[in-house]
């Protein structure tokens, strides 16, 4: 008899962390994993470490922090005859030692570009791709952070995220400007500031296209994963405290295998089919803690701020 055909998941930044996790718990929920990932070679040996089994994953090349390889990348993706029912944006970068901005190869600082511009892009091609699956439940996620909300405990900590009028996109993001807002480049804000627009793209994507297409469109903030490798960047101090303080101080630890966990149920369990939600399951970890549709920041539920950014970050990726 024939087997019906298992869904499959695009997973951005799968070779670690949160991603690979994700990618890990999807797999063993029955689902094809496309691992898209910078390092494939990496990302080969992360999902055999993780014990992913073979024929579980496919492996396709991406470069986020360039707008030419996400295009290749869908190429690709669509030249293997796969479909699309599910896209996780989960990869990023923090680098928050940087003097100076990094760019892109389009000339865009390269914190935003990977972490929002790429994505933004690969979202509004791939949904194209989403419409077009069979599949019942088809959902779009992306992983938003507490540090994006100065309402949160965990987002207190300056530099606060902050897009401003958007004078920086409007002035077309390349050097000299480095920032959204136009102002001093600031690598920890250049973060957290992409992921407010991470979040402003799930609200925009859930206004203009959940009801004529039924597709969920949600963002999460899985916990503080304090052993990933995102903060490889930090000080070597940082790296081995961070860990510590949110396990005994904060509360706010959260294992990877967890986060992959709560990545999967977003993707995958019935209760989370709530497009236009925030998830999360707070920052005070007891055993067995529930999630809730959070309150985002004030910037990340403005809407017109959520039109503005979408029309700027489509004229940057040259989709207007
Ligand atoms: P991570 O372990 O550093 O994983 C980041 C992933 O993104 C890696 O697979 C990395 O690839 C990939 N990546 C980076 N730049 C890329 C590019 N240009 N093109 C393609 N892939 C690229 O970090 P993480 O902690 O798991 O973070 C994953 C997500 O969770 C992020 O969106 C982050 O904002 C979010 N998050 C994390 C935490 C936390 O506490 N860790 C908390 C809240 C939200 P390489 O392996 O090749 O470097």
């Amino acid at each position: 008899m024939e087997q019906p055909r298992k869904s499959t998941v695009v997973i951005t930044g799968a070779s670690s962390g949160v991603g690979l996790y994700g990618a890990k718990a999807l797999a063993q929920r029955g689902w094809h994993v496309v691992m898209a990932c910078r390092d494939l070679e990496k990302a080969q040996k992360a999902a055999e470490t993780v014990g992913m089994p073979q024929g579980s994953y496919t492996l396709i090349h991406i470069d986020l922090g360039s707008l030419q390889s996400v295009r290749r990348f869908v190429e690709n993706f669509r030249a293997r005859g796969l479909s699309l029912d599910a896209l996780v944006c989960n990869a990023a970068i923090y680098m928050p030692l940087l003097k100076e901005p990094l760019r892109s190869p389009e000339g865009y600082e390269l914190t935003v570009t990977t972490n929002h511009l790429g994505h933004f892009l690969l979202c509004k091609i791939m949904l194209e791709d989403l419409k077009r699956s069979s599949y019942r439940d088809r959902r779009l996620v992306i992983l938003g952070t507490v540090t994006h909300n100065p309402d949160e405990l965990g987002g207190k900590i300056p530099p606060q995220p902050d897009l401003g009028n958007l004078d920086g996109f409007a002035a077309g993001f390349k050097e000299p400007i480095s920032m959204i807002d136009g102002k001093e480049f600031e690598p920890v804000k250049a973060y957290k500031d992409s992921k407010v627009c991470n979040i402003l793209t799930v609200r925009e994507l859930h206004r203009r296209y959940h009801d004529s297409t039924g597709i969920t469109f949600t963002s999460l903030y899985p916990g503080c994963v304090a052993e990933t490798p995102l903060f490889r960047n930090h000080y070597p101090l940082f790296q081995t405290l961070f860990p510590l303080f949110q396990k005994y101080i904060t509360g706010g630890y959260v294992s990877q295998e967890l986060a992959g966990e709560r990545v999967a149920a977003v993707v995958a369990d019935p209760e989370y089919r709530q497009s236009g939600a925030y998830w999360s399951w707070g920052n005070r970890q007891k055993k067995d803690r529930k999630s809730f549709v959070q309150k985002v920041s004030p910037q990340a539920r403005d809407d017109e701020k959520a039109e503005r950014m979408w029309e700027m970050s489509a004229k940057l990726v040259g989709l207007a």
